[in-house]
């Protein structure tokens, strides 16, 4: 694959040591995105490959694992390694996806007005988001008190004038700056400013206007969502003193498959073969999300080659187009010969002129033998 070998380094992608720890690339990634997030750089295609770019280094060197890899084998280590592919996705959803770092609210503009927004996490699997689905999800929120519709006072109560600040809704502090700022206006503690104050509060919220409720509604998952890609329900989230609400999102999180693994929209699977099914070709069966599907390894297939079911991928969440399954086939030596499968490699060895070890001894037997000098001479095995 070309691409991987153009790839910039990821520590370099982001500005920080090898050894930078996880903070450090947190802080370099936020201030990353920020420089060249798109909002920022209107019409600047090279900022948004940065942007990607650096949303791509960042998911590799904040997970050990991959981090690991990509320490010990560069780039090549994550081929086969679940990784989103950002150049595909929108800004918006890499923003979504790393949700917890930028705290929803760094480019307030984008976001609606009103309204408390909330968010939760639903589980998916794979079927589930090759498909799309609906599902039901239940969480708790503060809505409007039911008993007083959110006046906070017991239904039919008058106000009465705040006692705090006689009505006016404002009260002067001393603000401890002496005598050069002596006095400020704020607005009144007690009754927020609204210079009235509930005679009776509601027995339901004592007072508060708000109670917790369990809301129960159906979300639509579309087909082909990213892991950690968000749903936005509109007018879920909770009420703000206008009354005003916020927004849902839901954001996916994608159970890991036990034999796919996803890149993008095309997804992977190793699959095991004999050595003699690599050497002399084979039609072997292999899972695809459909079922099982049949493919033919030609003569001479090598370890670790890849092949290419076109359209068996995952759908692309935009488009529905899909991507494709790569099969890696893995080739497995048997642990374990019967004695005339090992007669039969030992004489194609010897056609090839291989050496091969001899039929096995024990160990302890060649311990012996070597310390009694007869295995020194002959260690090097015909
Ligand atoms: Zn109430
Ligand atoms: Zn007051």
């Amino acid at each position: 694959m070309s691409a991987v070998a153009q790839k910039r380094d990821y520590y370099e992608v982001l500005g920080v040591p090898r050894d930078a720890d996880a903070d450090a690339i947190k802080k370099a990634y936020r201030r990353a995105a920020l420089k060249y997030h798109p909002d920022r750089n209107p019409d600047d295609a090279e900022a948004e490959i940065r942007f990607k770019e650096s949303a791509e280094a960042y998911e590799v060197l904040s997970d050990p694992e991959k981090r690991q890899r990509y320490d010990q084998f560069g780039h090549r280590g994550l081929e086969g390694a679940a990784m989103h592919d950002f150049s595909g996705m929108g800004v918006e959803d890499i923003f979504s996806m790393f949700n917890d770092i930028f705290g929803g609210s760094m480019f307030g503009g984008r976001r609606r007005r009103g309204g408390v927004d909330l968010e939760m996490e639903l589980g998916l699997t794979l079927e589930e988001v090759e498909s799309g689905v609906e599902k039901t999800i239940e969480f708790d929120r503060n809505d409007v008190c039911n008993h007083c519709h959110g006046s906070g006072g017991e239904p039919g109560s008058s106000r009465r004038s705040c006692p705090t600040c006689g009505g006016y809704g404002q009260v002067e502090q001393s603000t401890g700056f002496g005598a050069l700022f002596g006095r400020i206006v704020t607005a009144c503690p007690a009754c927020r400013g609204r210079g009235s104050v509930i005679a009776k509060p509601c027995k339901a919220c004592r007072g508060s206007g708000r109670e917790r409720v369990r809301r129960k509604l159906a979300v639509q998952i579309p087909a082909g969502i990213r892991d950690r890609q968000g749903v936005r329900v509109a007018g879920e989230g909770e009420p703000d003193d206008s009354g005003q609400r916020g927004d849902l999102h839901v954001y996916a999180r994608i159970h890991k498959h036990a034999l796919f693994q996803r890149r993008g929209d095309d997804l992977m699977c190793q699959v095991p073969i004999s050595f003699a099914q690599a050497a002399l070709g084979a039609k072997i069966e292999v899972p695809s999300l459909g079922g099982r599907v049949e493919l033919t390894v030609p003569a001479g297939t090598q370890h670790g080659q890849v092949f290419r079911l076109t359209g068996k991928g995952m759908p692309h969440v935009g488009t529905g187009r899909r991507g494709d399954e790569l099969i890696q086939v893995w080739i497995e030596v048997p642990r374990k010969l019967n004695k005339r499968q090992a007669e039969l490699l030992r004489e194609y060895a010897a056609s090839e002129d291989q050496s091969v070890l001899p039929e096995s001894k024990g160990f302890f037997d060649k311990v012996t033998e070597f310390f009694s000098g007869s295995g020194k001479k002959n260690s090097a095995h015909r």
